[in-house]
């Protein structure tokens, strides 16, 4: 067997992953390196997530110290682990919303399914039993669970299964368009909605901000209905629109926002989800009758990945990583501007963040150019709608996010 031979990997086409497969054996920064010793500008910050860099060995360090003294201890019941308590306290802290208690889970598609099935719940004990309808946004990637590929705007991730939604009960409204979103509910049925879920950036969906006044705007729309409002920042929490959160930056408040990978930075798998307390106070009042909720799994709270958050966060705070992302945003916009000239550029999405996509015309073929980019030593993804997603360390340096931007344009070039 030669070696890897048995790795199944998500979300490809395995005959193809197994001739080209880049395996990455090291990390410092915003580069990683190669098994064959290639050292490569991580323009995506892996998914989405290295929110600090690569290669931290103080949140290493705060790893072995959590895995000497215990490795973990689950938090079912009345068990609890004290990295858990710490870190609960510090997101409701830190997050949007005043008094919100935290739920931690493994990552991002954990924290979506935990967010629909509260909002489910939520529904079922205010008495609004019709309640059971899951409302996201058109071209909203919400993970890979059950539930968060049931929601998702991207129909193709739930092809093949039998179902036209995976489980029933679930709608979509337009990304960006208000009047189209309001329409549609009414279609739908405002009564029967259990919860508008918004990323507030787009990510996997081809990077889109939002509209100026939609997620305000949806929202409103959502509590006018009865239902609640739910903010995936899986992306956008910890920094990477330039505030701890995006809901920071467009003054939401939302009743219940999932976060997961720039929460350790990917240093250990781990999710949060904030709850408002006028979602969690009913399963916090001391009653006999007081409801439970029937979740939670066995890494929910893992002492060691939330050692290792901490660690993150301090490193994000100590280093003022935020600022530095919302400062490299103008510098990531500036530098891909010229590129909406190009003749292969359909589109250039930047603005929202410290990320952006380079959507290519229809006919260039941009996972080639991804891989293109990718072998000039410029690590890049094609995702939805031929875009390239960009989206790299905060660490990064002016002068490297311009070379993404030369690297892209070079690639560019040698198609015309
Ligand atoms: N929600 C959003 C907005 C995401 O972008 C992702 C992952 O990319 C997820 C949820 C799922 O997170 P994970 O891959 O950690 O399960």
């Amino acid at each position: 067997m030669t070696l890897g031979e048995a790795l199944w990997h998500g979300q490809a086409h395995m005959p193809t992953t197994a001739r080209t497969r880049l395996t990455i054996a090291g990390g410092d920064g915003a580069y990683v390196t190669t098994d064959d010793g290639r050292r490569l500008l991580d323009a995506t910050a892996g998914l989405w997530h290295t929110n600090v860099g690569h290669g931290r060995e103080r949140i290493a360090r705060a790893a072995y110290d959590q895995m000497c003294r215990l490795e973990t201890y689950h938090c079912f019941g009345r068990f609890a682990n004290e990295p858990a308590l710490r870190l609960a306290d510090r997101l409701s802290a830190l997050g949007p919303v005043d008094g919100a208690k935290v739920m931690l889970t493994s990552g991002g598609s954990d924290s979506v399914d935990l967010a629909c099935k509260l909002a489910l719940r939520h529904a079922q004990l205010s008495g609004d039993t019709t309640r059971t309808v899951l409302v996201s946004r058109d071209r909203a990637y919400h993970g890979l669970h059950g539930l968060g590929t049931s929601i998702a705007g991207l129909p193709y991730n739930r092809d093949g299964y039998g179902s036209p939604s995976l489980v029933p009960d679930t709608a979509r409204i337009p990304t960006n368009d208000l009047d189209g979103a309001r329409a549609q509910i009414e279609r739908i049925g405002p009564e029967r909605i259990a919860a508008i879920v918004a990323e507030p950036v787009i990510g996997t969906g081809g990077v889109h901000g939002p509209a100026e006044g939609y997620l305000e705007g949806l929202q409103a729309l959502a509590h006018d209905i009865g239902a609640l409002f739910v903010a995936d920042e899986v992306i956008t929490g910890f920094g990477r629109t330039g505030h701890w959160f995006a809901s920071d930056r467009w003054g939401l408040q939302p009743d219940v926002i999932t976060l997961a990978k720039g929460l350790t930075s990917g240093y250990a798998p781990l999710g949060a989800v904030l709850v408002a307390p006028r979602v969690a106070d009913r399963f916090f009042a001391d009653t006999p009758d007081t409801p439970m909720f029937r979740h939670g799994l066995t890494y929910s709270g893992h002492a060691t990945a939330c050692a290792v958050a901490e660690a993150n966060l301090d490193i994000l705070a100590e280093e003022e990583l935020v600022a530095r992302a919302a400062a490299a945003e103008d510098v990531l916009t500036k530098v891909l501007d010229p590129l909406r000239d190009h003749p292969l550029v359909a589109e250039v999405r930047s603005g929202a963040g410290f990320l952006a996509g380079v959507a290519l015309r229809a006919d260039v073929d941009g996972a080639a150019v991804a891989a293109d980019v990718t072998d000039e030593g410029v690590i890049l993804r094609a995702i939805h709608e031929n875009t390239l997603q960009i989206c790299p360390p905060f660490v990064v340096t002016d002068d490297e996010v311009d070379h993404i931007a030369t690297t892209i344009r070079t690639a560019l070039d040698r198609r015309v």
